[in-house]
């Protein structure tokens, strides 16, 4: 069929992974509004419409212009009725009703403040809001057992939901490298995530280390943790060590979102650029306050000389490094529409660790990530467009 009069990006793909996704762009209304339904629909558990709404969502991103009315969308996939329900009203009135209910509705301001503490997903968060709890400072008075990350997610509530700079990310990974130096000299360490794809911003630091000779890498994370510790650096860390294994893990189990690199949720003891030389210096490991960063508030005067950082730190062997960049560096749906793609147009499965071909039952051995999607029959789509 021709492409009708008015259609903005008639070639528009359906696949994010199809299309170049900017950082900055031109819809910024209606992208947040599907973003907030999206959350909604996760904290209902239903995760089908809120994968729905962040398709609609990312395809917004990808437009070249800014949507002024419906004809501007025709042609442009991933739309579903509701999605564009919404866009027509916020395009008519300024605002979607629905989107204004969910945003005063309790529960949705409820299971946004719960699930913003570390260590509380939307099972936990939901259970508690079922139970009467609101507020993260809730959780520490109702009595409620909390495990060790949710105990640090509370402590270090405040500085946690902190944005992260680029410049903190930047100090993180000097961190990190003289502790990955230290341990295994020799040994790489790259910046992944949000923060490779030219975010400003992000909720975490991502790093991904690997050495160039293979099989050095193994138990290196310990190694690194227990280096860090030493030094006073980590606040909380969980170490996971790598159960990856091609002969099992690989064809005959469907690529899971959960990979088995060795790695380490933790977070960062991050010293603060002294603002004047007569502070203070703080002196590395020395106590602080039990009330610091508490969500019951504390006033400015008491913001102590560092800040806690999330960093996600993970081991790859250097022959899966490609696959391992590719599946840190995301967006989350840029990553699952890739493995979506790989599955449903070319029968290939793909991880964080490997590619298989199930056509030719075999694995393939790319070697970069612009190998990775020439082999996936995918332009090659640099991280900042990765942005969906
Ligand atoms: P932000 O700036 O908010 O941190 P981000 O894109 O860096 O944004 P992350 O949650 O840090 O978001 O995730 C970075 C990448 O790591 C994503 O592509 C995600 O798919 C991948 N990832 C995150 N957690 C896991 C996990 N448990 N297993 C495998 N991959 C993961
Ligand atoms: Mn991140
Ligand atoms: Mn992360």
């Amino acid at each position: 069929t021709e492409p009708s009069h008015g259609a903005m990006v008639p070639t528009l793909k359906g696949y994010a992974c199809q299309r170049r996704t900017p950082l900055q762009h031109h819809n910024a209304l209606l992208t947040d509004a599907l973003l907030v339904l999206a959350e909604n629909a996760e904290f209902c558990e239903d995760e089908g419409r809120s994968v729905a709404f962040r398709r609609a969502g990312a395809v917004l991103k990808a437009l070249p212009q800014a949507v002024h009315k419906m004809e501007d969308l025709q042609g442009v996939p991933c739309l579903g009725g509701h999605s564009q329900r919404v866009i027509k009203e916020i395009l008519e009135d300024g605002t979607s009703r629905e989107v204004e209910m969910v945003l005063q509705s309790e529960q949705y301001q409820a299971m946004k403040a719960l699930t913003n503490i570390f260590g509380v997903g939307v099972k936990t968060a939901d259970r508690w809001f079922r139970e009467g709890l609101r507020l993260p400072s809730d959780a520490l008075n109702s009595g409620h057992k909390l495990n060790h990350a949710q105990q640090a997610g509370l402590q270090y509530y405040d500085d946690l939901n902190t944005p992260v700079t680029k410049a903190e990310a930047d100090s993180i990974g000097q961190i990190v490298e003289e502790a990955v130096q230290a341990v295994l000299p020799g040994a790489e360490i790259t910046l992944t995530g949000g923060f490779r794809r030219g975010k400003p911003t992000g909720h975490d630091v991502d790093f991904l280390i690997t050495h160039p000779e293979e099989g050095k890498e193994e138990g290196l994370m310990p190694k690194v943790v227990s280096w860090l510790e030493a030094r006073g650096l980590l606040l909380y860390q969980k170490t996971n060590i790598n159960s990856y294994l091609e002969a099992t893990d690989g064809p005959a189990r469907p690529p899971h979102n959960m990979d088995r690199f060795e790695r380490c949720f933790s977070i960062f003891r991050l010293e603060r650029p002294r603002a004047s030389p007569e502070q203070h210096p703080q002196a590395v490991g020395e106590e602080q306050p039990q009330e610091r960063g508490s969500p019951l508030g504390r006033r400015a005067s008491e913001s102590p000389g560092w800040k806690a950082v999330r960093v996600d730190l993970v081991v790859s062997p250097v022959s899966q490094f490609a696959f391992a960049l590719l599946g840190w560096t995301g967006s989350q749906l840029f990553e699952r529409d890739l493995r979506r793609w790989a599955g449903q147009e070319k029968r290939m499965s793909l991880s964080s660790h490997a590619l298989y071909d199930s056509t030719q039952n075999r694995y393939l051995r790319p070697c970069s990530e612009a190998e990775i999607f020439a082999l996936l029959g995918l332009e090659f789509i640099p991280p900042s467009e990765r942005n969906a």
